[in-house]
């Protein structure tokens, strides 16, 4: 992309004036080659907190990143600090955990165009951001910078956004990669997994954003992966990532993630932040010979690309549109609200009711997490704010503390103005003191002050509704007792003004929740091993990670992934496949049509799932391959179409670490959420057989063998040594033999199976012939003739290329 830009034309961070320099590889290398290995060295690593190296002499310019990644966290002038407080003014935007909830690309992308303006007029080259990592528990202390914990939801979402920063001339930093899905000692501890839960898990939102949308950065994790250090990680950032993937840009650590320099380089890791005083050890490294100056002169190509193409990418005089921003953030987080539930269809109010907003968050609310991701907003609006701004008088009351903790008091206060109200919403969720980069939480629960409050409301005032803001699941003793359940996550400044346009129904809430709610934490599949121990960590749950885990084990939650109402009603019809049998390999078209068929406007989500047939792989019982946001008018039908490729049925095999696809039946499913199915269609799938774990050998039952056509060939054409061996040393009835011999098409595996059927051989429903097919290869070698031997183990040899 940078070859074919015009050069540097203006000034750009105090480097001076380049005239119409075309950066090409040529170049790029040529000026690499002008560089002192201390200048190589220094390139490395960051200058300070935010800003890469200059090589002024040769005119490389420095580059500016800031955090990211739903908003600006942009140190103004000469500022350097890493406190949140310390940056500019800036739009927060909902954070990940809300966004994803919108299952709305075109929303992640007009959300990313605008955070690229921002950067483009505040100097910024770089944001940090998305974050892609999967929500394997809800107790992680980042789950309100994630999208979710399904991959295929994160990786097209967290690609939507990248496509839209970098659609402004800013780059992004896909993170953390990878395996990042705790706080607890997240600067030292080791994710340990094996490789399919790794591929088909952990690895894929990655993926799919470095293929879709090339981030010109990956931020490289805290952890360790396997007991190396992410930094350090060459199987990773160079193997998988570059030659795999085929990524192109620069791998920067998370701030403060390497642990040694020169290993960091080897690995590929480009780019070291923030500044730290360890160049030298790049430069003895390559002295002494243990670093090669081949690896540390990729680095500096890389870094010299990212560094001219964001100089050539900046554009000047780009306004910062604070208010247009923050209408786009309102509009965002009225699209990612989810509606839990709606009893009595209570919602939307009217705005004449007569309401009560009780809980401190009504009045403040809680819109973002903290950390590094922490937003210095240049205004927040809250829901009492909001309402009043529509003309709604609501009545007020804290109802406890803003710690959430109880205050009888201010309860007291909650459950008369509760009482005196018609309708009375409730604003809790977790507090900013409970979640936080840096820490997890311990448990599921919401403050007590909260939990107390919606109960006693609830009991005061029939009509109850509640709004929640968390960054995560949290656990809801109370569910039955309020009328509705407004999810509304970390929305963002405007968060207020989107919850009250969902209220009254200026927006109909379209957002599904993005992970599950379990019922209580102890339901999690990672309960048991989350925190790890001695900084290992081991993901024993394996692919089963929330709805994977839940539905395969039929296991009832509060609320499934992908749950969220409407207040109209749409219904999914007439699902069509354009195949019945598919080849591995074959993409297959499925359309579906969608109506809505209630009074309002709304926004229908079409949810596809892939349900493979149980055959050899342990596979959870139903995944997500694609899904679509659809905009109706009362009684509008749409038909829409999904194309599902190769690996929409695949899994990884770690026989011969490629993606497969298995022979059977797979069903296309459509989804109100990951629980409840409305349509299903089957497609029947041909695939070339997986060589069986270890491989083919005398070893492996006969069954097994005979997966392969060339091994059932060998069984059909051989079996009769078998028989007649077994005859003759009287394991079997020589009648029976003989009879076999005679039949009209001799010995095979069908004959087998009819007469072992008819002698009532079947055991437990299973055919004869299976029985003989668990024997192992052995048993036939045992029969066979040499020079047939010979044949079975040249053809195992064969099967084993
Ligand atoms: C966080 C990153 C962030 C960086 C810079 C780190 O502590 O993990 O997500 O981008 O700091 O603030």
């Amino acid at each position: 992309m940078f070859d074919q830009s015009g050069g540097l034309k203006r000034r750009s961070n105090g480097i001076a004036e380049r005239k119409q320099m075309v950066m090409t590889e040529k170049k790029i290398g040529e000026l690499v080659s002008m560089l002192t290995l201390e200048e190589k060295a220094g390139l490395t690593s960051g200058k300070d907190n935010w800003f890469t190296k200059a090589v002024e002499r040769l005119g490389v310019p420095q580059v500016r990143t800031s955090d990211g990644p739903h908003g600006l966290r942009t140190q103004a002038g000469k500022i350097n600090s890493l406190e949140e407080n310390a940056s500019i003014p800036a739009v927060c935007f909902p954070a990940a955990c809300a966004t994803a909830a919108s299952f709305d690309r075109d929303l992640l992308y007009r959300m990313g165009e605008a955070l690229g303006r921002e950067c483009q007029s505040t100097g910024v080259h770089v944001l940090l951001g998305p974050g892609v990592n999967i929500k394997r528990s809800p107790l992680c202390g980042r789950n309100f910078e994630y999208f979710s914990e399904d991959p295929y939801l994160a990786g097209e979402l967290g690609a939507a956004f990248v496509k839209g920063v970098q659609s402004q001339g800013v780059g992004t930093s896909l993170k953390h990669f990878f395996a990042n899905s705790q706080e607890h000692r997240r600067m030292d501890a080791s994710s340990e997994m094996d490789e399919r839960t790794m591929r088909e898990i952990y690895l894929p939102a990655f993926e799919t954003v470095v293929k879709q949308a090339q981030p010109w950065t990956v931020m490289a994790s805290y952890n360790k992966i396997g007991g190396v250090y992410s930094t350090a990680n060459r199987k990773y950032l160079t193997d998988l990532l570059r030659k795999e993937w085929g990524f192109e840009g620069v791998v920067t650590s998370d701030w403060g993630a390497t642990h040694d320099r020169p290993a960091a380089v080897a690995a590929g890791c480009d780019l070291t932040m923030p500044a730290e005083d360890t160049d030298h050890l790049i430069v003895e490294a390559v002295r002494n010979g243990t670093l090669s100056e081949e690896a540390l002169d990729a680095c500096c190509i890389r870094l010299l690309k990212l560094a001219f193409r964001a100089a050539e990418q900046h554009r000047e005089n780009i306004a910062f549109d604070y208010e247009g921003d923050h209408a786009l953030a309102r509009e965002i987080a009225g699209q990612s609200v989810v509606l839990l539930k709606n009893e009595d269809n209570i919602l939307p109010l009217a705005e004449e009711a007569d309401v009560a907003f009780i809980g401190p968050f009504a009045k403040e609310p809680r819109y973002q997490g903290g950390g590094s991701s922490h937003i210095n907003s240049f205004k927040v609006v809250g829901a009492l704010e909001a309402a009043e701004h529509r003309g709604v008088r609501a009545q007020y009351a804290a109802g406890c503390r803003p710690d959430g903790e109880t205050d009888e008091l201010l309860l007291a206060q909650a459950i008369e103005k509760a009482k005196q109200a018609k309708i009375a919403v409730v604003f809790a969720g977790l507090t900013d003191g409970m979640e936080s980069e840096g820490v997890d939480r311990r448990h599921m629960r919401l403050p007590e002050g909260h939990n107390m409050l919606i109960e006693a409301v609830c009991a005061a005032n029939p009509n109850t509704v509640v709004v929640l803001h968390n960054g995560s699941p949290v656990e809801m003793p109370w569910v039955d007792r309020p009328k509705a359940i407004l999810e509304c996550y970390l929305a963002g400044q405007a968060a207020g003004e989107a919850v009250t346009d969902v209220l009254y129904g200026d927006v109909n809430p379209s957002g599904h929740l993005p992970e599950t709610f379990p019922k209580r934490l102890e339901d999690n599949p990672s309960y048991l091993y989350y925190f790890g121990e001695g900084g290992v960590v081991n993901y024993n749950e394996g692919l089963f990670v929330g709805y994977r885990y839940y539905e395969s084990k039929k296991q009832e939650v509060l609320f499934p992934f992908g749950h969220g109402l409407s207040y109209t009603t749409f219904r999914c019809s007439d699902l069509q496949l354009n195949k019945k049998k598919l080849t591995e390999g074959e993409d297959l078209t499925a359309a579906v049509t969608v109506t809505n068929i209630g009074k309002r406007a709304g926004k229908a989500v079409v949810q596809v799932y892939v349900a493979p047939e149980k055959v050899e792989m342990i596979r959870p019982v139903r995944e997500l391959k694609d899904f679509v946001k659809v905009k109706l008018a009362p009684g509008e039908s749409k038909t829409v179409t999904f194309t599902l490729q190769k690996r929409a049925f695949a899994h990884w095999n770690p026989t011969v670490h490629q993606w497969r696809t298995e022979s059977g039946k797979y069903t296309i499913q459509i989804g109100e959420n990951a629980h409840d199915i409305c349509l299903e269609a089957e497609v029947q799938m041909e695939a070339e057989p997986v060589p069986p774990a270890g491989g083919y050998h005398i070893g492996i039952p006969m069954g097994e063998f005979a997966k392969s056509p060339k091994g059932r060939r060998f069984l059909v054409e051989n079996i009769i040594y078998m028989i007649k061996g077994m005859a003759a040393a009287g394991f079997i009835p020589k009648e029976m033999a003989a009879m076999l011999e005679q039949l009209p098409g001799g010995v095979n595996l069908a004959a087998i199976d009819m007469l072992a059927q008819r002698a009532g051989n079947a055991a437990g429903g299973t055919g004869g012939v299976q029985v003989l097919l668990g024997q192992p290869l052995g048993m036939l070698d045992g029969f066979l003739p040499q020079e047939k031997q010979e044949e079975l183990h040249k053809l195992l040899a064969e099967l084993n290329q």
